[in-house]
């Protein structure tokens, strides 16, 4: 057999055959290489001894210890074993099952010490562990600290990729690998070469080396990431759309009963820059404003320059509802100004959705609004020029990809009520433009923000009823639970272990049925991520007509609509949100005329989550927050959540990097990229041919986002 080399195909590993390398191809890895890069998801901290005495149940684990009564093997029924055993550390007993392994008996000798790795089950003094693995321990001979675990995929299983990535590390023990890293970077930040990196990500030695390999690979990622990017610019350079003329904005403002602020005629100004450049380029801005900040009018305002001048434009909005809510908003404006707009939701009657495609099509409408479903469905424009997307917070690289064609030769525009910090806004939309709106228009009431803790339950129901005596309406939001499913693991980012949460969880639907028992008058109902969109709807706007006086929600009323006449909102678990999304939850009330709060429950009282907390009652500048919340929590918070998640619909994620700790080094990282492709602009030399198809590999999931 010829040499295998890293870009040969793991076909030629022993013990891979057709199937399993199936099995690795859908898990992207086709190569040697592509297997060495297939990281460990976490490890096994196995170097980490704990006590038995101070086991918790539940709790995964390592545990030193000696045999201290000889196996016993009972039989069950069918023909099934168990075998019995019990072992000590100085600190307490522990009772050994193992089922249908009764050879262990023959392994465990009294008096013999071995390092057990299980799940512990604590029942009042007894401690027991069910089928733990073990390796015998002594003090001269130790063992490793790390036990990589891998990503598995069908029928693979976590030896079988242990064997295959030490098969493959042989192949670059012997062929090497060249670095696809700048030498100045590689020097400027000592990083260890990427054979040595490779090595030790498989089997780190210790923390300190694990931390060094890490770095070299944030590097990696960084790099190549800003590498997609800066290509991905110069690619959407070539983007065309349409150079418009200047139009008289003052007929526009003349039909709103307010002036704008001057962050919105900042911002206005900056998009129409961008579509009367002559260069034709196009728009590609993305507008960061906090709830409330007045982006519509922003929208507006890009609606009518593309009108004015001669052009059709299209609102999309995440849900009906808001969609609904922006054709109610815009649509007088629009009147007002002879400029033709429809509404296209998909609960428009087919007659409806006939005659709007009609006239789009032959460019008896202007302006359309709907949501994202406008896209996908046979919607043609004869004079596209502008396409805007409101995400509200959900950032939607892929919606924008979805664009496709019909954003092709049009100037899009993205709106997003999450007023992320810069760095993280260069990683999600770094092929946008940036705009701010940091000003709130006039007259804004603050909303009274508390912390409170279960003592105060009584009290705050009373407080609820109170509200909806004086007819006003309460939003109450509950954690969604997720299953914790990676116990006693430490991941690559090294998050030291994350505060033990016991506490019980409020579950919205536990949590409505006791409210209408604590408060049989008034009407309570419920709305979580299990309903069909359209029961959703249905309930949100029974709500907004005020037929409901308490919501209990998940928080699916995140990106909600306008009930002005909500008055408090109440988050339980609240140390389990991000600050963000806490901050986008009080935007949902404080918007009409009459006093509002926020009022956050949490019996936490860890040192993070108080702190954190504290930071909503302090300020309500939603930058601020979102900056304390990368600080304090890191990007979760920010990158798509599991519904829409970027995972899912094969978007960027970063696998070392950790945003909140290396942000700082993207810039630089984007440094360095500008640096090779001025010397380099094509990537044709030799040394960056690495790079290059790394940089492309990205561009299928980023490169076509905007033309
Ligand atoms: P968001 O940025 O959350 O989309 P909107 O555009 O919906 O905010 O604006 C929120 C509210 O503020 C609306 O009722 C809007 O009419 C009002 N508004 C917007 N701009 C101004 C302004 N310059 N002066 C006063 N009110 C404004
Ligand atoms: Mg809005």
């Amino acid at each position: 057999m010829a040499e295998l080399k890293l870009d040969s195909s793991v076909r030629y590993l022993s013990g891979v055959g057709e199937k399993r390398a199936l099995i690795l191809a859908n898990m992207g890895i086709f190569t040697i290489k592509d297997l060495l890069y297939h990281f460990p998801r976490a490890y096994q901290h196995r170097g980490k001894v704990g006590l038995l005495r101070n086991s918790y149940n539940g709790e995964v684990g390592a545990f030193v210890l000696t045999v201290s009564s000889q196996p016993h093997t009972a039989a069950l029924k069918g023909r099934m074993t168990m075998t019995k055993l019990t072992a000590v550390d100085e600190s307490g007993k522990c009772n050994i099952t193992f089922f249908n392994q009764s050879y262990v008996s023959k392994v465990f000798n009294i008096g013999d010490t071995y390092r057990f790795w299980g799940k512990i089950q604590r029942k009042g003094n007894m401690i027991s562990m069910a089928s733990p693995s073990y390796e015998p321990w002594s003090e001269e001979k130790p063992l490793p600290e790390f036990y990589p675990i891998y990503p598995l995929s069908g029928s693979l299983t976590q030896k079988y990729m242990s064997k295959i990535i030490s098969a493959a590390l042989e192949i670059l023990e012997k062929c090497g690998i060249k670095d696809i890293l700048p030498e100045s970077l590689a020097e400027e930040h000592s990083l260890l070469s990427p054979r040595n990196a490779l090595r030790i990500i498989h089997d780190p030695g210790s923390y300190a080396m694990l931390e060094l390999a890490r770095k070299r690979f944030m590097w990696e990622e960084l790099y190549s990431f800003a590498m997609a990017i800066s290509l991905s610019k110069n690619k959407t350079k070539e983007a065309r759309a349409p150079v418009f003329s200047p139009v008289d904005m003052e007929e526009f403002y003349s039909v709103f009963p307010f002036s704008p602020t001057n962050a919105q005629r900042r911002v206005i100004g900056e998009t129409q820059a961008d579509m009367t450049d002559k260069r034709g380029i196009g728009m590609s801005r993305l507008i960061c404003g906090d709830v409330g900040s007045g982006k519509t009018m922003c929208a507006a305002a890009a609606m009518f320059m593309a009108v004015r001048n001669g052009y059709q434009a299209a609102l999309m909005a995440p849900t009906e509802i808001l969609a609904v809510q922006h054709y109610n908003d815009l649509g007088a404006v629009f009147a007002k100004l002879g400029i033709r707009c429809e509404l296209l939701c998909g609960s428009s009657t087919a007659s409806q959705k006939r005659i709007i495609k009609k006239g789009l099509k032959e460019h008896t409408i202007d302006c359309i609004i709907g949501t994202h479903a406008l896209l996908t469905r046979d919607v043609e424009f004869k004079k596209p020029g502008l396409i805007i997307t409101d995400e509200q917070h959900r950032f939607g690289v892929m919606q924008r990809a979805s664009l496709g064609d019909k954003g092709k030769g049009s100037h899009i525009l993205v709106m997003s009520a999450t007023p992320i910090p810069r760095t993280l806004a260069l990683i999600m939309y770094g092929d946008l433009a940036l705009s701010y709106i940091d000003e709130m228009p006039p007259g804004r009431k603050k909303v009274s923000t508390f912390t409170v803790d279960e003592s105060y339950r009584e009290r705050m129901n009373g407080f609820i009823e109170k509200q909806a005596k004086e007819g006003r309406q309460t939003y109450i939001v509950c954690p969604a639970i997720e299953a914790e499913e990676d116990e006693g693991l430490v991941g690559l980012d090294f998050e030291p272990e994350k505060e033990k949460n016991l506490q019980k969880l409020k579950n919205a639907t536990e949590y409505a049925d006791t409210l209408r028992k604590c408060l049989p008058g008034l009407n309570i109902s419920l709305m979580h991520g299990k309903m069909k969109p359209k029961e959703k709807d249905e309930v949100m706007q029974s709500f907004a007509r005020g037929e409901i006086d308490v919501l209990v929600s998940t928080t699916v009323i995140e990106v909600g609509v306008n009930v002005p006449n909500a008055t408090l909102m109440i988050v339980e678990n609240a140390e389990r949100f991000g600050l963000s999304q806490l901050h986008q939850l009080r935007g949902r009330v404080g918007r009409g005329a009459h006093k509002s709060w926020c009022i956050l429950v949490s019996d936490a009282k860890g040192q993070n989550a108080v702190s954190r907390l504290e930071v909503m009652t302090q300020t309500n500048d939603g930058l601020e927050i979102a900056k304390k919340d990368l600080e304090l929590r890191g990007p979760g918070d920010f990158l798509p959540d599991k519904e829409g998640s970027a995972r899912q619909s094969g978007g960027f994620e970063f696998r070392i990097a950790s945003l909140c700790d290396d942000t700082s080094h993207l810039e630089s990282a984007f440094e360095y990229a500008q640096k090779t492709l001025e010397a380099d602009p094509l990537l044709q030399r030799p040394e960056n041919s690495g790079i290059k198809s790394l940089a492309e590999s990205y561009f299928g999931i980023i490169g076509n986002t905007v033309n």
